[in-house]
């Protein structure tokens, strides 16, 4: 494994949409690595048409958060008290109901 070159972070091209860096590889084409990659420690960043690769340096200080993580951190928030609530209730009320059964049966 070869690396092409060195490229400092803030050298990269960032696409917020997708959360993608690039950078134009010689090829014509474009390394790309995912802000998720660069938290998971990867900082390798390949082209999908050649076999160059780059290393990109940075600290992870210098990352923006990830902005899927924020949301979906929001929503079970949220979401998890309401639906725990109903649960217990559901079950509460099927325990009831099945012990009166068992108790009409016998
Ligand atoms: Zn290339």
């Amino acid at each position: 494994m070869s690396i092409y070159e060195e490229v400092e972070f803030e050298d990269l091209n960032y696409d917020p949409k997708t959360q993608m860096y690039t950078y134009p590889c010689p090829c014509g084409d474009m390394f790309s690595i995912s802000l998720e990659a660069l938290w998971d420690g990867e900082d390798i960043a390949t082209c999908p048409s050649c076999t160059l690769r780059i290393e990109i340096i940075y600290d992870e200080e210098d990352l923006p958060q990830l902005r899927e993580e924020s949301e979906s951190e929001d929503e079970d928030e949220k979401g998890g008290q309401g639906e725990e609530g109903e649960n217990m209730k559901k079950e509460v009320d099927g325990l009831a109901e099945n012990t009166k059964k068992s108790l009409t049966i016998k």
